[in-house]
């Protein structure tokens, strides 16, 4: 111990020096990374680096910021291994105390390249027919210098039969063995591979342009890449559609990489050049209707990030390497105004009919109107402690608030779009600022980032407005000061609730729906609880009927009215208390204690839906109608 903690000294000493002069020509490279995946079914992945280095003191770093998921969440503590070698010889490691993602070590004299080896087991992204690769989380990279100027050359090696997709450049493919042209450290990290037994490529290229897009499928199966001629034709129009809201395009080529499988974690990450997207609905997402419908939003929204979040970027979220702290306070434009855009380019591609981007905004606009959270937590909060937030449990999540800026700002850059054409009398909408703000550079994909007086510049030019009052009242505001409905009301129609819900809310309650996080019986718009398919209480709205009865997240409900607990059960009880006017008699189990609880509620079932102001303008057809298509490129 005495041995490792002056040795640490020294380390931290002349790492911190090293820090201070940065080279601008950066380390000697590039690092040769060899990532094998011998055994699919055993889902190891055995990581070899060779990396030029100078005699002295060297810290390496685990990227530890990942971008695109907004918190320090590289997975470190599935790391296994770690062995760092020269010339065969074993250099002693490490780990900062601090810092558990940042090594130290002294390489010997006369040592030019170190050799460094570990293993990640990758359960969530690989099956025994597919693997999805993230960089980030099988490479060690240097601290002193940013990433740009850290070259990599990556070789992987899969199955000898496996087919695979990505946006680095391959040199040279022997087998199993694929090496591919070196590139910097953070484009490798942002060029994610899938590769699989199961693999099918689609050119989406529209006719004429020169700038490809594929749509690149791995699956378990063969049956789950049966994508269908009309669902094929809606990502054409994404693609045309996208242009022709841009105007521009930031990348060489685009891939979408998709993964349709039931055994790996879904859900999207953007990148410049491609997405990595990975089915909620895993093999089923293209043969079921419901679950095409809830998966149809993914690969536009991670497209609409090639320009929204990737190439112009929040001061903040930029950083010159993986381990800078990303401050995350402009995500309400990051993520906010992705949803709102990446959802209208899936309407108007014809991914969604206009009734189901309804009914999807109306359900998001209740469950906002239902966050509780907002009479002491502004919007600004959630996107300050957006970490926190990621991944957090749903007990209290309404009194809590969640990662709220996705979907609250969906109806934000609703307003502000209802704002543009209503100040500017029809004149110019959100596409005018979409087409000024990111259609730059055209072609580049170097990043530019953006500051809140900047986008509030780009608004001021599409429509002159006191802009910055308006975003700070959503953005500060509390309670009844945030104007959450005002976009839906400027636009011709209204929230309401119905006794029947939404095709797309019965769909939500049956499959899992990662961004909604919730999955379940919803019924916080009556009797204030969210419950799970098997009657445990997730969450209780704050001051609700439930809560001032004395029900709390983790009790499981056993029986209604004396009648045993099912879905069916508790609405069939809910529309006789309407009748009767009498309280539901709730038997609800927690901790060992069984008993009753009294529910004063009579308002009958409420599911959100959106209608027509009669004698209004409808915007939102206008909103989600196809565009005529862009030739630029
Ligand atoms: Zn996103």
């Amino acid at each position: 111990m005495k041995r490792w903690s002056s040795l640490l000294a020294l380390m931290i000493a002349a790492s911190a020096s090293c820090l201070a002069q940065p080279d601008a020509k950066g380390p000697a490279g590039p690092v040769a990374l060899t990532v094998e995946l011998p055994n699919p079914e055993q889902q190891i992945l055995y990581v070899h680096e060779v990396m030029p280095v100078r005699p002295g003191p060297l810290t390496l770093y685990y990227p530890k910021y990942i971008p695109g998921d907004h918190a320090p969440d590289g997975p470190i503590d599935a790391m296994m291994g770690l062995e760092i070698t020269a010339g065969g010889k074993r250099i002693a490691w490490l780990r900062d105390e601090v810092d558990m993602f940042t090594f130290h070590l002294m390489v010997p004299a006369d040592v030019n390249r170190i050799d460094i080896q570990f293993q990640f087991p990758s359960r969530d992204r690989v099956t025994p027919n597919l693997l999805g690769l993230e960089w980030n989380e099988v490479a060690l990279y240097q601290a002193g210098y940013p990433t740009k100027l850290q070259m990599y050359q990556p070789t992987l090696v899969i199955p000898a039969g496996w087919r695979y997709a990505t946006a680095l450049t391959t040199e040279e493919r022997s087998a199993g063995s694929i090496t591919f042209k070196p590139v910097p450290f953070n484009t490798l990290v942002d060029s994610p591979v899938v590769a699989g037994e199961y693999f099918r490529e689609l050119d989406l290229t529209p006719p004429g342009s020169s700038v490809h897009r594929y749509l690149d499928m791995v699956g378990d199966r063969a049956a789950a890449l049966d994508i269908s001629e009309m669902q094929v034709a809606g990502y054409r129009h994404l693609v045309e559609q996208a242009q022709a809201l841009f105007h521009s395009h930031h990348y060489d080529d685009y891939h979408f990489l998709l993964t349709l499988s039931d055994y790996v974690s879904t859900g999207g990450l953007e990148h410049h050049q491609s997405s990595d997207d990975r089915a909620r609905s895993g093999a089923k997402m293209f043969a079921d209707g419901d679950d095409f419908m809830l998966d149809a939003s993914l690969l536009p929204h991670e497209y609409t990030h090639s320009w929204n979040g990737k190439f112009m970027r929040p001061e903040g979220l930029w950083q010159p390497d993986f381990e800078s702290p990303e401050r995350a306070q402009m995500i309400w434009v990051y993520e906010g105004l992705t949803v709102y855009l990446g959802d209208m380019l899936t309407a108007r591609s014809g991914l969604w009919s206009p009734d189901t981007w309804r009914d999807a905004v109306a359900y998001r606009a209740a469950d906002m109107a239902h966050q509780t959270g907002r009479e002491w937590r502004p919007l600004l909060d959630t996107t300050v402690a957006a970490q926190l937030l990621y991944g957090s449990s749903s007990a209290w999540a309404n009194w809590r608030r969640q990662t709220d800026f996705y979907r609250e700002g969906q109806l934000l850059w609703l307003a502000v779009d209802m704002k543009i054409r209503t100040l500017s009398e029809d004149r110019r909408s959100i596409d005018d600022f979409a087409r000024q703000f990111f259609g730059v550079d055209n072609g580049s994909f170097v990043t530019r980032t953006y500051t809140f007086n900047d986008v509030v510049s780009a608004l001021n030019a599409v429509q002159p407005y006191d802009w910055a009052t308006f975003l700070h009242t959503w953005l500060d505001g509390v309670g009844q000061q945030v104007p959450l409905l005002s976009g839906i009301d400027a636009s011709g129609w209204r929230l309401v609730y119905s006794d029947q819900p939404s095709r797309y809310q019965n769909a939500v309650e049956n499959v899992h729906e990662e961004e909604l996080s919730r999955q379940g019986v919803n019924e916080m718009f009556s009797l204030g609880l969210f419950l799970d398919r098997q009657g445990k209480v997730e969450d209780v709205l704050w001051n609700g009927p439930a809560f001032k009865a004395g029900l709390a997240p983790g009790m499981v409900l056993v029986a209604i009215d004396g009648r045993r607990y099912s879905t069916g059960v508790l609405r069939d009880e809910i529309v006789e208390a309407q009748k009767s006017r009498k309280p539901l008699q709730i038997t609800a189990t927690g901790d060992g204690l069984t008993r009753l609880y009294t529910v004063d509620y009579e308002g009958g079932l409420k599911y959100p839906h959106l209608v027509r102001v009669p004698g209004t303008t409808d915007y939102l057809q206008q909103i989600l109608a196809p565009r005529p298509s862009d030739n630029g490129s």
